[in-house]
């Protein structure tokens, strides 16, 4: 019987290790030096550092990188186990190498680099000793990448790239900037002339690119192929976002039935009144309903191709989103005046949950790949009734049995009887 919900003991045992690990090294130092993790402060280096490298020792750097493309090759169903437990710890996805955006990076330099490329850049990404950013989104339009004006000009051995960029994250802290163009997906060094990072706003930065010139070689895969680049890089990005959406969920579910069964209102602990039950109840299913999504898609990505999964990876898309948003609230409300402050992680979670509608594609998009890919399966109906419409079905059932009926009257009769019966029915 090949379904199966359970955890082979060995990776289970990696699971149990890393939940201790997060919860004695990396909550503690995120709770006293937030951004140690991805800082370049080389005190704060010395304590993120020795955590990577524990993280290493296990096996566990990096599980986003499949076999192929030099990584562990875990697959992506246990990336997503492991990533239901990272994504409740803010650096956590940075202390075990599978932070965004580097891990799409990546993933695009992996599938796409030359050997020279991969040593320029992978390599030091992938030890964390530069960081990057991607820069696709316009100020004019996001949704829609025909709007896209960025672009390349080649001249002798160098490309002149021009245009601007809009919600570049990380922008302005990253050493290489993956700037989409109309035509070709280029690597940019921070550094280089040209390259102009504007006031607003601050952590998703606006970047207009002056006449910015790089080396031939720094075009990542075919020129014009930089929509197929793209599309590599966040269908993965968007699962793992969804995977670490997992993780947000069930701490708010946690924190939302601890409270439940701590406060009392009215005569009786809040859990006991049948509203807080029916908020527990309600988000329990959509979260396991979530997390089957998301599980269901890794399997898949496993066992065909990410491209493959791109319909599921759509509808997980769309329901982290709306998951992300209603839990967070339920669980807000049900910490009354606490839920509406920065002294426990759900405003938080809750302002992030826009941000999962919109970042790596607004929703709406995603609903018509999903509504598209799907129909491809449907057609429509020969004639004026709808497949389903019984009275034609039953006609035609009618001729399998043609032979008995006009063989036996009594039968027959027994038969109109029972149809008129159910037809009341
Ligand atoms: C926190 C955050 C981080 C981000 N990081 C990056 C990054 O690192 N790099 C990067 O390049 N980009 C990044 N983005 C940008 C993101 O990819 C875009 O915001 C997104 O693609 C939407 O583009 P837009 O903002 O221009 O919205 P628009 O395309 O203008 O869409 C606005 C609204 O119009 C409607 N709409 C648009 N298209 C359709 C449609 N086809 N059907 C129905 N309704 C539609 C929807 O209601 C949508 O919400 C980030 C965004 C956020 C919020």
């Amino acid at each position: 019987m090949a379904w199966d919900f359970s955890t082979e003991p060995e990776f289970q045992e990696q699971l149990d290790w890393v939940a201790d690990f997060c919860v004695n090294e990396i909550e503690p130092l995120d709770l006293v030096f937030p951004g140690a993790a991805w800082s370049r402060n080389p005190k704060a280096r010395a304590l993120a550092d020795p955590l990577k490298q524990q993280v290493k020792d296990r096996g566990l750097w990096a599980l986003f990188l499949d076999k192929d493309l030099g990584g562990p090759g875990f697959g992506q169903l246990k990336l997503a186990l492991l990533n239901e437990i990272l994504g409740r710890y803010r650096s956590a996805p940075v202390m075990f190498g599978t932070a965004a955006p580097d891990t799409g990076n990546m993933e695009m330099l992996a599938a796409y680099g030359t050997p020279e490329q991969k040593e320029r850049w992978l390599t030091p990404l992938l030890n964390q000793e530069i960081f990057s950013a991607y820069s696709m989104t316009e100020p004019q339009g996001g949704s829609d990448p025909n709007l896209f004006k960025t672009h390349a000009v080649r001249d002798g051995d160098e490309w002149v790239i021009s245009g601007e960029k809009w919600f570049t994250s990380a922008g302005e802290r990253a050493d290489i900037i993956f700037v989409m163009c109309t035509n070709g997906m280029f690597v940019v060094p921070h550094e280089t002339p040209g390259v102009e990072i504007m006031d607003f706003p601050r952590l998703h930065n606006h970047i207009r690119y002056n006449n910015v010139r790089v080396p031939a070689d720094h075009l990542l895969g075919p020129e014009d192929g930089a929509k197929v680049l793209a599309q590599r890089r966040l269908g993965g990005g968007r699962i793992h976002h969804a995977m670490r959406t997992v993780a947000q969920v069930r701490l708010a579910f946690d924190m939302m039935c601890e409270r439940a069964l701590s406060r009392e209102s009215h005569g009786k602990v809040i859990a006991e009144h049948q509203m807080v039950q029916e908020a527990i109840a309600d988000t329990y299913a959509e979260i396991n309903m979530l997390r089957l999504l998301v599980l269901w898609t890794a399997w898949t990505i496993d066992h065909s191709s990410t491209r493959e999964a791109r319909t599921q990876i759509a509808a997980c898309k769309y329901t982290m989103g709306k998951v992300l948003r209603e839990v967070s609230y339920r669980a807000l409300h049900m910490m009354g005046s606490l839920g509406t402050t920065n002294l426990t992680p759900l405003q938080a979670m809750y302002a992030g949950a826009p941000t999962m509608a919109i970042a790596d594609g607004v929703d709406e998009v995603h609903k018509v790949t999903v509504a598209r890919n799907v129909l491809k399966g449907y057609q429509p109906h020969e004639g004026l009734w709808p497949t389903e419409y019984i009275p034609a079905k039953r006609d035609q059932a009618r001729k399998k049995f043609e032979g008995l009926i006009a063989a036996d009257p009594e039968l027959a009769a027994w038969a109109d009887a029972a149809v008129r019966h159910a037809e009341r029915g």
